[in-house]
């Protein structure tokens, strides 16, 4: 797959319309929002915490850990981001990005599709919750 570099830029609110290849951090809300990688438009919500993930940023790019699996989007990317760059998993096996940490976390609101019954059915309520709370929150 294509290289993808990209943006980053810190926020106390996301925006209401996400841009592709940049990715948004909050440190209010300790979280971290991007278009897929992929370029199918759904968004990824990373929250930042000791057991999810990790921002690195070393004052030119930054990086997330672990990986980013998308495996209730139609899409099923898989990925690194390290230095603002975008590392694919190539093999994308699906047992893999089934047991990956980051799958049970991606939450879509696309607005071009919305989620598949699939991806909703799979999107543990806490999070959607937590994500329709936290949306109040922001719009205020
Ligand atoms: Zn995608």
């Amino acid at each position: 797959m294509r290289e993808v570099r990209l943006a980053h830029v810190f926020v106390d609110r996301f925006p209401e319309r996400l841009d592709q290849g940049v990715v948004y951090i909050s440190v209010p809300f300790a979280l971290v929002t991007h278009l897929c990688c992929c370029g199918c438009g759904y968004e990824v919500v990373t929250p930042l915490a000791p057991q999810e993930w990790k921002l690195t940023f070393d004052g030119v790019s930054v990086s997330l850990h672990p990986s980013i699996g998308n495996w209730n989007f139609p899409c099923k990317s898989h990925y690194w981001i390290r230095n603002s760059t975008v590392h694919w998993d190539t093999r994308r096996a699906d047992k893999e990005i089934s047991t990956s940490r980051a799958a049970a976390h991606a939450v879509s609101r696309a607005p071009r599709t919305g989620p598949t019954a699939a991806a909703k059915s799979a999107m543990p309520f806490s999070i959607s919750k937590w994500w329709a709370a936290l949306w109040r929150h922001k719009r205020r």
